[in-house]
């Protein structure tokens, strides 16, 4: 099934007068699952995880169409991940229906330096939001991440009146160090996760450990899949990144999911054509 990010990609392209040639990468076929190429696919590995918290991703115009967009493996991990287009001078009505849901307990995540001091919360669940009854948070965590350039993402946050009287939730970057292993994209700032890595350390913060455990391991898995594909490299089955990936999710998280010596279509692929998963 087509998830949010996917969905926006597609809407994305369908607006594009000419093919996007992603600066540096292959132009190669890729899979439409996972946007890797073919003999690098790993659409047959993607999880399941069972969560509560919620994540709703803002992205500058190209983002969605980048194949090293992280926001792509959140949607793989989160059920429950929206994904918006963001522009200046219009708000998606379905964003601000999300926004109003009272379901959620809504936070735009950026460093608290660049809000007003009385919006930055350090936590995911603010005490007004736990309900003591049930044992449960009354509302689930939403959490908004600007997916995009860093100058992309002060942008979105300055210029989006809808985000404005939402609480700021500002991560701490020894929190952080669990969940950071980017690659896929240099950055001159030492505390400037890619997407992935901020929703997988909101998740931690919601108590989300597994689903936070997952992603950062999933994050592991597509850089590895996606350096080796670039570098015209096998998969390193028995390598950290796949090891961890078990870790994780046990054996059974790619027991009989490798590719075969003989192919077969596989069910969780989108394209139909993909000859690995
Ligand atoms: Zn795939």
């Amino acid at each position: 099934m087509l998830h949010a990010v996917s969905r926006l990609r597609a809407a994305r392209l369908a607006l594009s007068t000419k093919p996007f040639l992603a600066r540096g990468g292959f132009k190669r076929e890729r899979c439409e699952g996972c946007r890797l190429l073919p003999s690098h696919c790993l659409c047959a590995l993607r999880p399941a995880t069972p969560t509560r918290a919620g994540v709703c991703l803002l992205m500058a115009d190209i983002e969605p169409l980048k194949p090293s967009n992280t926001g792509w493996l959140v949607a793989d991990v989160v059920a429950d991940t929206f994904a918006f287009g963001w522009a200046r001078t219009a708000t998606d009505p379905a964003l601000l229906r999300l926004l109003s849901d009272p379901q959620w307990q809504a936070h735009v995540v950026f460093p608290g330096e660049y809000a007003a001091p009385g919006r930055v919360v350090r936590t995911a669940l603010p005490a007004d939001a736990v309900c003591s009854a049930g044992g449960l948070p009354r509302k689930r965590p939403l959490f908004i991440l600007l997916d995009g350039t860093w100058a992309e993402a002060r942008k979105m946050f300055s210029r989006s009146p809808c985000l404005d009287a939402l609480p700021v939730l500002s991560l701490q970057p020894a929190e952080a160090s669990e969940y950071t292993q980017y690659k896929l994209r240099r950055s001159n700032r030492d505390d400037h996760f890619c997407t992935s890595e901020v929703a997988a350390q909101c998740l931690h913060l919601a108590g989300e450990h597994t689903a936070a455990m997952t992603l950062a391991a999933w994050l592991d898995v597509f850089t590895h899949h996606y350096l080796q594909a670039r570098n015209q490299l096998p998969v390193a089955w028995d390598g950290a990144a796949h090891r961890r990936w078990r870790e994780v999710n046990g054996p059974a998280g790619e027991a009989g999911r490798r590719p075969q010596l003989a192919p077969t279509l596989s069910t969780s692929c989108t394209t139909g054509t993909c000859p690995t998963c």
